[in-house]
């Protein structure tokens, strides 16, 4: 297994989680908390606290991972979508292992939480 955190929650889901893909190295799993209608994350098993730290993966983990990003947002039906990381607390990072957001149509999300909301105020 690679280098894991003691107590990283991404190091545990990354041991014993259910994936939507895996490939060697990578897997991909859906948020808890979806903010888009696809809301995947792509995480490395090796623990790497942020993109700032990059460097440490060699050039063909790096290529491996970017195109399981694209092959699972392809897998899951996306044609188009962000592809995002957080570097940082003040940047929105909660967890301190490398990890990309995936996500596909946030504008009908956020319209459908908005009704829901309204609904919900009636
Ligand atoms: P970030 O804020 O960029 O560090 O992203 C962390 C993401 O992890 C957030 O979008 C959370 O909703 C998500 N998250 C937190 N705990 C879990 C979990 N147990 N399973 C799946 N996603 C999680
Ligand atoms: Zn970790």
């Amino acid at each position: 297994m690679p280098s894991q955190r003691e107590g990283c929650l991404f190091c545990d889901i990354v041991r014993d989680g259910t994936y939507v893909a895996k490939t060697k190295g990578v897997v991909a799993i859906k948020d808890i908390n979806p903010k888009a209608q696809t809301h995947l994350l792509i995480i490395p098993e090796r623990h790497i606290e942020s993109f700032r730290e990059i460097g440490e993966f060699h050039a063909w983990e790096l290529k491996r991972m970017l195109e399981f990003i694209a092959e699972t947002a392809r897998d899951v039906g996306l044609t188009d979508y962000q592809v995002l990381t957080n570097v940082g607390r003040s940047a929105g990072q909660t967890i301190f292992h490398l990890h990309w957001h995936v996500l596909g149509d946030v504008e009908s999300h956020l319209e459908h939480s908005l009704a829901l909301t309204a609904v919900s105020e009636l």
